[in-house]
């Protein structure tokens, strides 16, 4: 059953191979918005991987660890265009017009981004102006890093004894408003933030002054899934002094909710010294 399996898919890449290979003498590119994981570069998919490998530019974002390039065709060509918040950075608009300018002169584009292309990485911001400009795209989900890094540390975010959902938000919206803390509250959620290092302390000020539990567990996670990984936990009011304590910094999700309690005890036992 296992072999059969195999066989199927690695037939299934060959056609797919193979009709890269014919839209390509056909004079059309097209363009594949990859998911790369959260880091580690074995939580990339099958699917990621093959696309990867089919690019002829591959255009790499500064979160996407530079080992999964190992996918790449030998000979691509490749670009970071990296733009992490408050550095150099290349402006999104000239990103999606060098894709859509590549992909009609016929490239293959692997556009690679960190984790899922479409949780907070502007990925569907990049598909719309890939569908405005009649340039064929395909996505191809990838591991979060909202998910990945509580499940590193063995955080179920939706253990249904301790929370009813899960919300993924941002800590750094575009128009500066802030998430609906008191409605959040209710829903019992566990709350992942993405994005939300740089203004952490207002962050849980403001989720304090909604209602939220002062000693509701909370944690930060950095470099998730990477040898760099670290994580501090603290109570919901100690975590952003705790946070600068111990020199954490972006990237990090931040967890909240009482499934934080369920972090493994060798997370805690490893990582407890520097939270103090
Ligand atoms: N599309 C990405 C998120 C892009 S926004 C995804 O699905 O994961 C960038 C934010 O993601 C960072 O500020 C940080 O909050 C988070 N992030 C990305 N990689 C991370 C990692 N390895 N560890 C912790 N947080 C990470």
């Amino acid at each position: 059953m296992k072999a059969e399996e195999g066989t199927g898919s690695s037939h299934e890449s060959r056609v797919t191979s193979h009709t890269a290979r014919a839209r390509k003498r056909a004079g059309e590119g097209k363009v594949y918005l990859i998911g790369a994981g959260p880091g580690d570069p074995e939580l990339l998919t099958f699917k990621a991987a093959r696309t990867l490998g089919e690019a002829d530019v591959v255009l790499v974002d500064d979160l996407v660890d530079r080992r999964v390039l190992a996918h790449a065709r030998p000979g691509a060509r490749v670009v970071e265009v990296g733009k992490r918040g408050g550095c150099k950075s290349t402006p999104q608009a000239f990103i999606e017009k060098l894709m859509v300018r590549l992909a009609r002169r016929g490239a293959v584009v692997a556009r690679l981004k960190g984790g899922d292309p479409f949780l907070f990485g502007r990925g569907g911001e990049e598909l719309l102006a890939l569908r405005a400009a009649g340039v064929d795209a395909d996505v191809v989900p990838g591991v979060t890093a909202g998910l990945a890094a509580p499940g590193a540390l063995g955080i179920p975010v939706t253990h249904r004894d301790l929370a009813r959902a899960v919300t993924l938000l941002t800590g750094h919206a575009r128009d500066g408003s802030a998430p609906d803390w008191r409605a959040l509250l209710a829903s019992r959620s566990t709350l992942v933030i993405y994005m939300g290092m740089a203004r952490l302390g207002a962050l849980v000020a403001d989720m304090l002054g909604a209602g939220f539990p002062a000693d509701l567990p909370a944690c930060a996670i950095q470099n998730a899934t990477l040898p760099g990984q670290r994580e501090i936990r603290a109570p919901l009011a100690a975590l952003a002094r705790a946070v600068a304590a111990a020199g954490l910094a972006s990237p990090a999700i931040v967890v909240v909710g009482d499934v934080v309690r369920l972090a493994s005890a060798e997370a805690r036992a490893e990582r407890a010294p520097r939270a103090a």
